[in-house]
């Protein structure tokens, strides 16, 4: 088979082994190799990078990705592609395929500082996972992921927008993103119900804002969004073993309004609050 185009070699590999795609986990495969390779052109990936792969599928974005770059990881949770993953990057040395999911795996022992990922994710577990890479990875340059258009929309959106949500909130904190391309039900097989996008997050240097204690500042994020009805001061005391009064105080510290909604609370603000908190919890101890 070593003849033949690799677009051609995932679809005979999947149809020899009767592969039947499963709806549940999001398995809508993208075969053309001229869109995969322009997907990886945006990507924007270069010879000397390692790249993480989440849902290799059939491997044909794996088996592109290969040849451009210097290592790649792929994590796949359904080991019923195996076969055709094997057969599919015969010959790809720099390649490894763990058979994991990507939700419990050890981000930091799959992949180095520094490394990229590319994906076409599975649209069940998109937020899950792009908010896993950021919070839990060890460190990418950039993560270049297809998504749902609207997930795509989401994770664009500004505090004050309708569409503002925590993992917007993560995904503007860690680095700047950009829809490049938006893409057809069409490109996969089988179709999707739903327009796709593929993004790119850039991940900062310097971060937007400098909380004194990151992990309280993303702890403080996530009570904001935790539940939106409530005030920002009811989520912080399910959050923290904080008094009505400390949380109060936490708030006001940090130049906020006493009755204010996480969701409408800015990085900047979210950051002077976790700082005004942490001091409050250290004069608790
Ligand atoms: N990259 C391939 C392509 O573009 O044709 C496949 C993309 S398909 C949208 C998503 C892939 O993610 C499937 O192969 C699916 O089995 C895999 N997957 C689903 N859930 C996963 C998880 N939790 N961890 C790792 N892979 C997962």
């Amino acid at each position: 088979m070593n003849d033949i185009s690799p677009g051609l070699r995932a679809r005979v590999l999947l149809e020899k082994h009767g592969f039947q795609p499963t709806h549940a986990l999001g398995q809508n495969f993208l075969l053309d190799e001229r869109l995969l390779s322009h997907l990886i052109d945006l990507a924007g990936v270069a010879e000397e990078d390692d790249v993480l792969e989440i849902g290799p599928g059939p491997g044909l974005m794996t088996r592109l990705l290969s040849q451009r770059v210097r290592s790649v990881t792929a994590v796949e949770l359904d080991r019923r592609l195996k076969p055709v993953l094997s057969s599919m990057l015969e010959g790809c040395e720099n390649v490894r395929v763990v058979y994991a999911d990507a939700l419990k795996a050890d981000l930091c022992a799959l992949s180095a500082p520094g490394a990229r990922v590319v994906a076409n994710l599975p649209y069940y577990i998109t937020a899950d996972v792009i908010s896993r890479l950021l919070l839990r990875g060890p460190g990418y340059k950039s993560v270049a992921v297809m998504v749902q258009k609207e997930a795509a929309e989401r994770m664009l959106s500004l505090p004050g927008d309708k569409q503002w949500c925590h993992l917007a909130a993560i995904v503007r904190y860690f680095g700047k993103v950009q829809i490049l391309e938006e893409i057809p039900p069409e490109a996969f097989q089988p179709s999707p119900h739903v327009v796709s996008a593929f993004l790119r997050i850039d991940l900062y240097d310097q971060r937007p804002v400098r909380p004194n204690d990151e992990a309280l500042f993303l702890r403080v994020l996530s009570a904001a969004f935790a539940m939106r009805r409530k005030t920002l001061q009811n989520n912080l005391r399910a959050a923290f073993p904080l008094s009505a009064q400390a949380a109060a105080e936490a708030i006001e510290r940090a130049g906020l309004p006493e009755r204010v909604r996480g969701e409408a609370v800015p990085l900047e603000g979210l950051a002077r609050l976790a700082d005004a908190l942490g001091e409050l919890l250290k004069a608790q101890l």
